[in-house]
C-alpha cells in the first residue's frame, strides 16, 4: 500500500493568510501545508481519505489518475469542500463516485452540494455524482484497478471531536484519525496492530475539539503504532523543533510525505 499526504494542516492551511510568523514565512517546504487529506493506492485500489479543497493539487502532484472510493471523515468544510472535483473521476468511469461516512456527514454533502442530487440538466458542465454508503461497520474494498490484487479492508473508527461523533478509518494496517479530542477504548482495541497511525494533532495549547501536542503523543504511546504521523496542525508547530520534542516512533507528516506498508 502506498500512502501519499495531500495536505496535513489544519482549515486554514499555512502559511494562514496575512500571518508574518516563523513558520508562515519559513522557507522549509515541510512548513506548507495544505488541509488535511491522504491518498492510499496500490495496482488494484485508489482510495481518498476525506477530499479538502486542496485535494486538486495532491492528486495533480501525486499522478492520481482514478479513484474508487473516498472515505470522509465528517462534514466540516475543511474535509469535503473538494468534492466538486471527484467528477472527473465519474465523468472518465461512467460511474458515480463511491463516498463512505456517516448519516449526518452525508446531510450535509447533500446540502453543501445540493446541484449533485438534483436532476440532471440537459446543458452546461457537468455536476458530480455521489454514491453515498455508509460506513456503519467493517467492509471490505474489492481491487478494481489493473492488476488484481487482495481486498482491502476498511474499519470505521468511531471517534469524538468535542461533542460531534465523527469516524477515523482503519484500511489494512493503516489508520487515519483527524479531528479527535477522545479516542474511546472500544476503538483504541480496533487499532491493534496498526503499523502507521496518522493523528491529529492541532498545536501546543489545549483545543475543544482537537488533540494537542501532549494528549496526541499520549494516545499515540497507547495505540502504540509502529510509526505516528500527526496531521492536521496549526502555524504553531514549527517542523523542526517540533520533531525534535518527539520520541522516533512519532514524527510530523507533510505534504508530498510518502509511505509504503
Ligand atoms: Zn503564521
Ligand atoms: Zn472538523
Ligand atoms: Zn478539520
Amino acid at each position: 500500500m502506498r500512502i501519499r499526504f495531500f495536505g496535513t494542516g489544519t482549515s486554514h492551511g499555512v502559511p494562514v493568510i496575512g500571518c508574518r510568523c516563523p513558520v508562515c514565512t519559513s522557507r522549509d517546504p515541510r512548513n506548507k501545508r495544505n488541509r488535511t487529506g491522504v491518498w492510499l493506492s496500490d495496482d488494484g485500489h485508489s482510495i481518498a481519505l476525506d477530499v479538502s479543497v486542496d485535494f486538486r493539487q495532491g492528486a495533480l502532484r501525486h499522478g492520481m489518475d482514478r479513484l474508487d472510493a473516498a472515505l470522509i471523515t465528517h462534514g466540516h468544510s475543511d474535509h469535503i469542500g473538494g468534492l466538486d472535483d471527484l467528477r472527473i473521476f465519474a465523468q472518465v468511469s461512467g460511474k458515480a463516485t463511491v463516498l463512505y461516512g456517516m448519516p449526518q456527514t452525508f446531510a450535509e454533502i447533500r446540502e453543501r452540494f445540493a446541484y449533485a442530487f438534483a436532476p440532471p440538466r440537459e446543458y452546461g458542465g457537468g455536476t458530480p455524482q455521489y454514491d453515498l454508503r455508509p460506513a456503519d461497520g467493517p467492509f471490505s474494498l474489492p481491487a478494481s484497478g489493473p492488476s488484481a490484487t487482495g481486498n482491502w479492508k476498511v474499519t470505521p473508527l468511531p471517534v469524538l471531536h468535542g461533542p460531534e461523533p465523527i469516524l477515523g478509518y482503519r484500511v489494512d494496517d493503516f489508520a487515519f484519525i483527524t479531528d479527535v479530542t477522545e479516542i474511546p477504548d472500544s476503538t483504541i482495541a480496533l487499532l491493534k496492530g496498526v503499523k502507521i497511525l496518522a493523528l491529529d494533532c492541532l498545536r501546543d495549547k489545549p483545543h475543544s475539539t482537537h488533540l494537542h501536542f501532549d494528549k496526541a503523543v499520549e494516545y499515540a504511546q497507547r495505540i502504540g503504532a509502529e510509526k505516528t504521523y500527526f496531521i492536521h496542525m496549526t502555524h504553531e508547530l514549527e517542523h523542526v523543533a517540533t520533531e525534535a520534542r518527539l520520541p522516533p516512533q512519532i514524527r510530523l507528516a507533510y505534504d508530498g510525505l510518502e509511505l509504503e506498508i
